[in-house]
This record gives structure tokens, C-alpha cells and sequence, in this order.
């Protein structure tokens, strides 16, 4: 606090654009690529994952951004007003209205809390199970800040138990190690949590540390609706959440495929506390063989869910992921009875939802079907997306029916 009581006005390392690279940032994008600022001595200086105030090549001050010198992605917009000072405060303030927007959106506190630059927060993310909530740092800016980001957690939720989940592939774009430990409180093996009414349960601090993905929410809803009276089959099913949806919803059988152990077992425990133990089954296999297993043997099912890991995880597998796409929905459309219903999901932010309905629609057509598109969805709104990085929309939901 200054003598004066008015809020002392932090000067950070002053970056300036440079001339003629000034367009993109004026128009209001939130980030600013290294070619784009003067790299000047005051530049290279600044320690990475430091605040900055950033001016346009006249010297007017456009706001204050995280910068990192050796990124390609140099600066990121924290805030368009310069007097803005980075603390805890700063953080309560977003996160408060991070929890707000989604305890509108929500009548119960399962959801993502913080979606990055979405939420003014670049490089954080935040989900949250009621008391218990997970964080990822994957910018030096956000891991650098983390003691001030849990104490503003604490302030906004007061969770009992915090997970630090620093294991995405991001940090090390960054030059940051990884690490999943609990920062708070404990955890009695698995924690639970809520969706469209069903219950769950996810390991985020062992097995794949991922605990759940919301960003389906709706897209189970809407093949849950559908499943009514016929037989469901999940595959890549994680922890339940599709097939355990479809068996709620009165699916007469759900299968959930995986090839992981853990995720069945959280399948298995979520269908007992949804009541559908009975028609429910954890079927531990490769995914594309138990497709052509399933094929062979002429089994059709009135839901089929394919929502696999990102198959396009950089570039470079561009080719091989599309054709993995192309190929899962073919397998897929092979066991999809007459009339019944298929989603296909892709987390490969590599590829763009007219690409992805594209392989979708030949994969169809190498199973020799047709049908119409019901659903072309993303992911649900506790996963925002900035105006200006319409490419950080990374999921496609696509439900057809097929004739
Ligand atoms: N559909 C899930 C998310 C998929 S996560 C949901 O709604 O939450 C990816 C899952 O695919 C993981 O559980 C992983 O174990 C599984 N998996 C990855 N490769 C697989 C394969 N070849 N066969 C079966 N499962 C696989």
C-alpha cells in the first residue's frame, strides 16, 4: 500500500510491437507471436513467465501480457488495462467469475472452472468435483504463480483436496518438467463426481492422471437420449461416461470397451451406483479389433460410440490419424443396426470439424451406409472458447443415424 492509499501502479518491463506488426493485436487477439515484438535487451532480459505492459510501436500501452522471450508465442493477453497488477487478487477475481458463469450453467459443482485464455487465465486449467478440484499449469507464467493460484483457489472454493495435474504435453513446449501430486488435503483413492445425473468416479492422481473429461457432457446427453430400449456399445469408454449414460437412460444393455483396466474398474463401480450393474459390461480390448470382432460375428447395436484418444496428437500424424479416423468409422458403422445411431468423437485439435466430418463420411461410405448427420457438435460451454482462437475448439462430436 503507497502512503496515499491508492494502488501503487506496478511497472512491469515495457515490450513494445513492432511496426507494421501492430494489426492482429489492435483487432483484439490475445496473443502475440515472437517475430511480432522488438526483441530489444529489455526483451531478451525478461525472466520467462514474467508480466509484461505491452505498447504498440507509437508507445501507447495496449495491456498487460505474460511474456516468455523463447516461445514462439511470446506474449499473452492478461489484461487490457495497464495499471492491472498481477496477484492473487488479480487470480481470486477471475476464478470468481469463472465459478459463476458456471454455477449458472450447472445446478451442480462438477464441472471445468478455468478453460485458459477463455477465462482470462492463459495457461490455466482448472476442473473441478465438488470439494475437490484438479489444476494444470502449462505456461512458465501459470507454474511460476502456482502458490498465489491455489491460495486464490482456496478463496474462490475452498476445496478440501487440490491435485496438481502438471502432466500436458503444453509443458514442455514451455521447457517444464512434469509432475502430478496432491497440493492439498487427500484423496481416499478415486473421487466421484456428477454429470446429466449419473455418478462417476475418476483416479486423477494415478492411472492416466485425467480424471474426466466434461467437455462431452452434452454430446452424452444427446446419444444417451437415443439409446432407449436398444443395446449400447462404448468403446475407448474411459471411465463410463457414454455407456453408463446410454444404460441410465434405458439402453437394455451397455458395453464399455478399453483397454485399460483402471478406467473399466471406475466403469464398473459408476454402473453399480447408477443402478445398471445388471446391464451393464467392461470388456477389456483393443478397440479396433474388438470393432472387427464384433463386425464378423454380424452383432449390431442401436448406439455406437467411437470417441477415442486424439489420433492426430502433432502434424506429423496428420496422415496416419485421418486415416485411423476414416477406419474407426467404417468399424464402426458396420456394427450400427439399421436405424440406430453412431457418434464419433475426435480431441485432435490437428484437425478441423469439416476435416473430421469428411473422414467421418468416408469411413461410411467404406462400410457401404448412409444416413444423415443429427448432431455436429463441440465441447459444452464449461469449455469456452476466446473469439479470437476459434482453432482452440479442439473436440468434434459428430451423431448420425445410419440406414
Ligand atoms: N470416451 C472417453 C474419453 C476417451 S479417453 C470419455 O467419454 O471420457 C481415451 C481412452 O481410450 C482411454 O481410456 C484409453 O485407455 C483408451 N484407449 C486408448 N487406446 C485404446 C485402444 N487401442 N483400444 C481400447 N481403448 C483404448
Amino acid at each position: 500500500m503507497s502512503d496515499t492509499g491508492t494502488k501503487p501502479v506496478k511497472k512491469y518491463p515495457a515490450i513494445h510491437l513492432q511496426s507494421g506488426r501492430q494489426r492482429r493485436v489492435m483487432q483484439g487477439h490475445p496473443w502475440v507471436y515472437s517475430n511480432e515484438v522488438q526483441m530489444d535487451t529489455t526483451a531478451k532480459a525478461v525472466p520467462p513467465g514474467s508480466p509484461v505492459r505491452l505498447l504498440d510501436p507509437g508507445g501507447t500501452p495496449l495491456g498487460i501480457y505474460t511474456f516468455n522471450p523463447h516461445t514462439l508465442i511470446a506474449a499473452r493477453l492478461l489484461s487490457n488495462d495497464p495499471a492491472t497488477v498481477v496477484d492473487q487478487a488479480f487470480i481470486a477475481d477471475r476464478l470468481r467469475r469463472a465459478v459463476e458463469l458456471r454455477d449458472r450453467l450447472f445446478s451442480r459443482p462438477f464441472y471445468r472452472v478455468v478453460h485458459a485464455e477463455a477465462d482470462g487465465l492463459p495457461g490455466l486449467i482448472v476442473d473441478r468435483f465438488d470439494d475437490v478440484v484438479t489444476v494444470q499449469a502449462n505456461s512458465v507464467f501459470m507454474d511460476r504463480r502456482i502458490d498465489e493460484i491455489l491460495a486464490a483457489i482456496d478463496e474462490v472454493m475452498a476445496p478440501r483436496a487440490v491435485i496438481l495435474r502438471n502432466d500436458g504435453s503444453q509443458r514442455a513446449l514451455e521447457g517444464l518438467a512434469e509432475e502430478t501430486r496432491l497440493a492439498k488435503g487427500e484423496i481416499d483413492g478415486s473421487i466421484r463426481l456428477e454429470e446429466n445425473g449419473a455418478t462417476f468416479f475418476a483416479n486423477p492422481l494415478d492411472g492416466q492422471k485425467t480424471g474426466w473429461f466434461y467437455d462431452q457432457r452434452d454430446n452424452r446427453a444427446f446419444i444417451a437420449s437415443l439409446a432407449k430400449g436398444g443395446r449400447a456399445i462404448d468403446f475407448y469408454s474411459y471411465n463410463g461416461g457414454f455407456g453408463i449414460q446410454c444404460a441410465v437412460a434405458g439402453a437394455t444393455q451397455a458395453i464399455a470397451v478399453d483397454r485399460s483396466a483402471l478406467a473399466l474398474e471406475n466403469a464398473t463401480r459408476a454402473a453399480a451406483a447408477n443402478g445398471v450393474a445388471d446391464r451393464f459390461e467392461a470388456r477389456k480390448a483393443d478397440a479396433f479389433q474388438e470393432m472387427e470382432r464384433l463386425g464378423t460375428a454380424g452383432e449390431t447395436f442401436q448406439v455406437v460410440v467411437a470417441d477415442p484418444p486424439a489420433f492426430v496428437k502433432s502434424k506429423k500424424d496428420l496422415a496416419a490419424g485421418s486415416r485411423a479416423y476414416r477406419k474407426m468409422a467404417r468399424l464402426a458403422a458396420k456394427i450400427t443396426a439399421p436405424g440406430g445411431y453412431l457418434l464419433c468423437g475426435s480431441c485432435s485439435h490437428n484437425v478441423d470439424p469439416p476435416t473430421f466430418a469428411e473422414l467421418v463420411a468416408r469411413g461410411l461410405h467404406d462400410a457401404g451406409r448412409t444416413g444423415r448427420i443429427l448432431r455436429s457438435a463441440g465441447a459444452g460451454p464449461d469449455h469456452p472458447v476466446h473469439p479470437h482462437l476459434p482453432e482452440s475448439a479442439y473436440l468434434k462430436a459428430l451423431v448420425l443415424q445410419l440406414d
